[in-house]
């Protein structure tokens, strides 16, 4: 699934290219993507483009927002007249957009596309107004987050106030925003903590270093453009680099980076977790 920096990569690349240019059709290809009347988009000028945690979205000048989720295989990849020559990952369903994963077309008044593609259409795309943006669950419920909010002190607070086992809580949404499987992984690992750890137990030192390694794989998610070991493709369809660069994700029975133990995977909370026995305590 997109995590932070995953979603941040999107938004940089798609800033770069849908500002100021005004939407005239939409092509909904799945009905049940696209939430909201495209009357409230069509028309419309892109005037910026935000993210909350993991989600995204794309302002226009009418009052409205459109709010994307990706989910755990959603994309948006931006097709004009020059960047249409760059070749597209296979992750995007096809060579040619168009593709049979996309299931929403935007189409711009200087004759270029962007596609939401999503093999698992779990993902959703919503017109809404921008005041009410903030009132829809999804953002409303979502908690502080790296970079924006997630201070030192406020994580201590988050950490204090629950019962749940470490990793567990790195990922929630409500407690903290953005942080998804492949990131809890690895700030764990470079804290030296063990994913199954419960956060009563975790000392005032291991917290300063658990916050401070989630800023560090998070920044280094970004530097690589975002993990594509799943379907995370940027805003002109190209693959990221971060899975060739985990600490731990997705490394079962490899050598730890540290130790040369072999590193471990179970499961937690339904998720493949991954760790060095030896190192996270
Ligand atoms: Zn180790």
């Amino acid at each position: 699934m997109p995590e932070l920096p995953e979603v941040e990569t999107i938004r940089l690349g798609l800033q770069k290219y849908l500002i100021g240019h005004k939407i005239v059709s939409v092509q909904i290809r799945v009905p049940k993507i696209f939430i909201g009347s495209v009357k409230q988009v069509v028309g419309a000028k892109i005037i910026g483009l935000k993210r909350i945690g993991k989600g995204l979205i794309i302002e226009l000048n009418n009052n409205f927002v459109l709010a994307v989720h990706l989910k755990m295989t959603g994309q948006l990849v931006y097709r004009d007249e020059k960047t249409k020559r760059l070749a597209l990952s296979v992750k995007t369903g096809g060579e040619k957009l168009p593709s049979k994963y996309s299931h929403l077309i935007l189409v711009l008044d200087n004759g270029a596309f962007l596609y939401y593609n999503d093999l698992r259409r779990f993902g959703w795309i919503k017109a809404i107004r921008k005041d009410q943006l903030m009132q829809m669950p999804f953002f409303k419920e979502m908690g502080p987050e790296p970079f924006k909010d997630l201070t030192l002190e406020k994580f201590k607070e988050i950490i204090f106030k629950s019962n749940l086992v470490i990793k567990i809580l790195l990922m929630d949404q409500k407690r903290i925003g953005g942080i998804g499987n492949i990131y809890a992984n690895d700030a764990l690992f470079e804290a030296k903590i063990a994913p199954t750890r419960k956060v009563r137990s975790l000392s005032s030192e291991e917290i300063k270093k658990l916050y401070e390694a989630i800023l560090d794989v998070l920044r280094k998610g970004l530097e690589y453009g975002g993990s594509s070991d799943e379907n995370f493709v940027n805003a002109l369809g190209q693959e990221g680099n971060y899975q060739n660069h985990t600490l731990v994700y997705g490394r079962e029975k490899e050598p730890c980076k540290n130790c040369k133990t072999l590193i471990k995977k179970i499961k937690l909370g339904g998720r493949g977790t991954y760790y060095c026995p030896a190192c996270q305590k």
